[in-house]
């Protein structure tokens, strides 16, 4: 759960407001989390323009194929987009269309 005060930026500061926040949601959702939960640690990922990843193959380097910028949502894309890179390494049309 990200903190919604968070600034785009580099800190990989945490503060105490947050933690309350998060442990208020996790008491709901799974509260052996919340009872779980000593310490936290504040990390870092990337964020495109439009929070989706941008997955496809270069047009001017051959069989650049790339998967990034997941936006903090890429562990549970995982699986679909491990499909679509099988299918553009294969040359086959992907699962999902990723035109855009
Ligand atoms: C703090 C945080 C919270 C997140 N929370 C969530 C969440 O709740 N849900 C969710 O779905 N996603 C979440 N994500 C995003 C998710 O973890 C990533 O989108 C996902 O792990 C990306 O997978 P990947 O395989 O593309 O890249 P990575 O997992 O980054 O793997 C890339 C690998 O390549 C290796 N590597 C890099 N350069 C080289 C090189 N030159 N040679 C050899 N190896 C190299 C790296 O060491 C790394 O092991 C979170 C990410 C962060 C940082």
């Amino acid at each position: 759960m990200p903190d919604p005060d968070e600034k785009p930026g580099f800190s990989t500061e945490t503060t105490d407001g947050w933690i309350g926040a998060l442990l208020d949601v996790a008491s709901h959702r799974a509260p052996i989390i919340a009872d779980a939960a000593s310490a936290a640690v504040g990390r870092l990922y990337e964020v495109s323009p439009d929070h989706n990843a941008l997955i496809g193959e270069a047009d001017t380097v051959s069989r650049f194929l790339y998967a990034t910028g997941f936006s903090g949502h890429g562990f549970l894309q995982g699986p679909t987009v491990g499909e679509i890179m099988r299918d553009l390494v294969l040359k086959h049309p992907p699962v999902v269309d990723v035109t855009r």
